[in-house]
């Protein structure tokens, strides 16, 4: 078991042990993951680390003694206003991820109604395909998921949640996209819907809140799905995504002031006097919050633009080649930047043995079910490594089916 050095060891070779601690990381700086990090290029993550350093011992739990974080998180929020239609009542908070802005999106949502129409047992409705984020939330707040079949194509629509619906449903979810399958939900069906029962519609834009603006710019046919949607009362997006910046940043932003007035919490029943908090965090580390800023100004709506389209091109790329393979399925056209493909004939192909093959040669991809499934999150590193990703990709498959191989399902998160 380790324990402390009795005494300190100087920060050179702390530094050394360090680095050799990522011997078997993915190296995801050369676009080896396929999940779970995002790259604009040298600069930006030279940007984003150095800003994150500076800040990094700056606390936004008191904005009175750092008022640069007030600062920053104003314009943070305030620079993704177009990207989700916010309106001029439009009021959002940062968080430290998708998570939290979930979690605080349903917090938000029990105490509105628990307050405004005195539901003490409430229930969400929500797609099969929502993120599993809302169960946590669920599980953390007291409220009930019901669960939701999707449509046609993986997408959610409302005709599939109307019959959860009763007098203790608080809040619709729809996902633009979803993130197993990567489609954008039908989110004006389900929204409209909301507006019937006067309850609240959260769209989960953590992965498309940054890349479905420029994505419509760029051409794509892309529904309707933000604020601009009537009904829709909230939506979250991850910077520390497609934002390209460093990890524990979000957006969540409600559609007006008093939706956003139930996340916060105060106190003042303890002896050391008032306390308030806008999220789930008390301290919460400068480094991120300017981190975001940083980012977001050095790359700009053109810098954006560009990146988006290039994780399009590699998205498409890899949809392509997928969906020409004899032994692959790719489960439907991916609306944005999020793919899923699994084996055409899952009793000649274990796909997990495919993903297990893959990570022997420094790649990886998320693995999903139901139904057994390889999911790749595309971002604009991507953009050159497609080719070489489905050479490897084709090996995988090839020899994996000629020794029948077995894989194992594996987790997209863990405990430890
Ligand atoms: C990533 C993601 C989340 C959770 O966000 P974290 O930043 O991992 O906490 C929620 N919803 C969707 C659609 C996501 O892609």
């Amino acid at each position: 078991m380790k324990r402390m050095p009795t005494q300190g060891l100087p920060a050179t070779d702390v530094l050394t042990a360090l680095e050799s601690l990522r011997a078997n990381d993915v190296d995801w700086r050369n676009g080896r993951a396929f999940s779970l990090a995002y790259h604009a290029g040298p600069e930006a993550i030279a940007l984003a680390e150095e800003a994150y350093r500076r800040f990094s011992g700056e606390n936004a739990l008191s904005t009175d003694a750092f008022p640069s974080l007030k600062t920053m998180q104003a314009d943070v929020v305030s620079m993704t206003r177009d990207w989700l239609g916010a309106t001029a009542d439009s009021a959002g908070f940062m968080t430290s991820g998708g998570t939290e802005s979930i979690l605080m999106i349903v917090k938000a949502a029990r105490d509105q109604f628990r307050h405004s129409r005195n539901i003490t047992k409430p229930n969400v409705v929500l797609p099969t395909s929502a993120h599993a984020a809302f169960e946590k939330a669920c599980a953390y707040f007291d409220v009930e998921p019901r669960r939701s079949p999707v449509g046609t194509n993986w997408r959610a629509h409302a005709d599939g949640m109307r019959e959860l619906i009763d007098e203790n449903t608080i809040l619709l979810v729809a996902s633009a996209p979803q993130y197993p399958q990567g489609v954008i939900d039908d989110v004006p069906s389900i929204a409209n819907l909301a507006l019937e029962h006067g309850i609240n519609c959260h769209v989960d834009a953590c992965m498309g809140g940054v890349t479905l603006a420029y994505l419509a710019r760029l051409g794509e046919p892309i529904p309707p799905w933000n604020l601009a949607v009537d009904g829709v009362t909230s939506m979250s997006v991850d910077l520390h995504k497609f934002g390209y910046t460093s990890k524990g940043a979000s957006v969540v932003m409600y559609a007006n002031k008093m939706l956003r007035s139930f996340q916060g919490f105060v106190t003042d029943n303890w002896l050391g006097g008032f306390y308030a908090s806008s999220g789930a965090l008390g301290t919460k580390s400068g480094g991120s919050i300017a981190s975001a800023w940083s980012v977001m100004h050095h790359l700009g709506d053109d810098g954006y633009l560009d990146l988006t389209r290039r994780a399009r091109r590699a998205t498409v790329a890899l949809a392509d080649h997928i969906d020409q393979h004899d032994d692959l399925a790719l489960r439907v056209r991916p609306d944005a930047t999020l793919l899923s493909f699994g084996a055409r004939d899952s009793s000649s192909l274990n796909i997990f043995a495919v993903a297990d093959q893959l990570r022997t040669r420094g790649w990886y991809v998320d693995r999903q079910q139901p139904p057994d499934s390889l999911h790749c999150t595309v971002n604009a590193i991507h953009h050159d490594k497609i080719n070489l990703f489905v050479a490897d990709l084709d090996e995988a498959v090839a020899l994996t089916k000629s020794n029948q191989r077995q894989g194992s399902v594996g987790q997209y998160g863990n405990l430890e």
